[in-house]
C-alpha cells in the first residue's frame, strides 16, 4: 500500500512538471537538487533527467532554472577563464584560440562554449582579444563603451567590470593601449572634460559611416549626435538617473540610461547642456515623441 502512494497517477511530461513544481514548494528552498527531489517526490528524478535532457534541462522546463545549482558551474568557470588568461601569458598573445586552449589546458572546449555561450564570450570574459587578427578598437570606441560602463554604475568602473555586460571591449584592450587601467580611465576623464568638440563641433572625430553632412554641423541647433564629453557632462549633472522617475542601473537590474533632448533635436532643440537630460528607456519613449 505504501508504495501506491508513491506513484504518480501518470508519468506524460506535464505530470512530471507538475510534481517537480510540487515539490519545490514543498521544500520551498532556493536550491533544489535531484537528490532532494527524489527523496520527496513520488517518482525518482533520474526519470526527470532522462525525460528533460538533464535535472538543469528539467528544472528549466518546469520554470524553475533559478533553483539550479550553479556552484559547479561557477568553479568550471573560474578554472576556465584563469587557464586561458594562463596560456594567454604563456603564449604571449592578446588572444587565443579554441584549440590552443585545449592543446595547453588538457581540458575540453565543448563545455567551455556551452557554459559562456560561445567561445567569443569567453574570450570576451577572460578580458582576451576576440580574436587574433581581431578587432583593434579606435580610441573613441574605448571611451564610448567605458562611457556606457560608467553610466551602468554611476562611477568609474573596475578594471574586471570591463569584461563582463554592458562592456563591450574587455580590460585588456585598455590596458594595452594605456599601460595600465588607472592610465586608461585618466585618459578617459582628460578626454570628457576637454569639451573642445562643443566649442568646435567640426573636432569631433568622426566615425566610419556615420559622416554628417557639412551643413548639419553648421546647424546653430548644433550636431544632432550629442557628443561623448557633452553625454558625460549631463550623465554626471543628473547623477546617473532618470531625471523623470529616478532610476538608474544601480537600482534597477535591466534599466538602460540615454540622454535626449528635452525640446527634439527635430523640432529646433539644441544639442546644449540646459537642453539634454538623463532618461531611462521607458521614460524616453513614453514622451510621446520620436526621440531627438
Ligand atoms: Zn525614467
Amino acid at each position: 500500500m505504501r508504495f501506491e502512494v508513491n506513484h504518480l497517477e501518470s508519468y506524460d511530461d506535464e505530470a512530471l512538471i507538475d510534481e517537480l513544481r510540487r515539490v519545490a514548494a514543498l521544500l520551498g528552498k532556493p536550491k533544489l537538487t535531484l537528490k532532494e527531489f527524489s527523496e520527496n517526490a513520488k517518482v525518482h528524478g533520474s526519470t526527470l533527467q532522462k525525460r528533460f535532457g538533464g535535472w538543469r534541462g528539467a528544472l528549466r522546463a518546469a520554470g524553475l532554472s533559478d533553483r539550479a545549482d550553479q556552484s559547479n558551474v561557477r568553479k568550471t568557470k573560474s578554472e576556465t577563464l584563469s587557464a586561458m588568461k594562463q596560456i594567454a601569458e604563456k603564449l604571449g598573445k592578446e588572444s587565443i584560440t579554441l584549440r590552443e586552449f585545449e592543446a595547453h589546458s588538457g581540458m575540453t572546449g565543448g563545455p567551455v562554449c556551452r557554459i559562456f555561450g560561445s567561445w567569443g564570450a569567453a574570450l570576451s570574459a577572460a578580458g582576451l582579444q576576440q580574436s587574433a587578427l581581431g578587432k583593434r578598437y579606435s580610441d573613441e570606441e574605448c571611451y564610448e563603451n567605458m562611457l556606457s560602463v560608467w553610466t551602468h554604475y554611476g562611477r568609474p568602473p573596475q578594471h574586471d567590470e570591463m569584461n563582463e555586460p554592458p562592456s563591450l571591449v574587455g580590460s585588456m584592450a585598455y590596458v594595452r593601449r594605456w599601460g595600465t587601467w588607472r592610465k586608461a580611465l585618466e585618459a578617459f576623464v582628460e578626454r570628457v572634460n576637454s569639451r573642445e568638440e562643443e566649442i568646435n563641433p567640426d573636432s569631433r572625430p568622426q566615425e566610419a559611416g556615420k559622416q554628417q553632412p557639412k551643413e548639419q554641423s553648421k546647424d546653430k541647433r548644433g550636431p544632432r549626435d550629442i557628443p561623448l564629453s557633452l553625454r558625460y557632462f549631463v550623465l554626471k549633472r543628473d547623477e546617473f538617473r532618470c531625471v523623470v522617475c529616478g532610476e538608474s542601473p544601480g537600482i534597477t537590474r535591466g534599466v538602460v540610461l540615454r540622454v535626449d533632448h528635452t525640446h527634439p533635436w527635430s523640432k529646433g532643440g539644441a544639442t546644449v547642456a540646459e537642453n539634454l537630460r538623463t532618461t531611462c528607456q521607458a521614460c524616453n519613449l513614453g514622451k510621446g515623441v520620436s526621440p531627438a
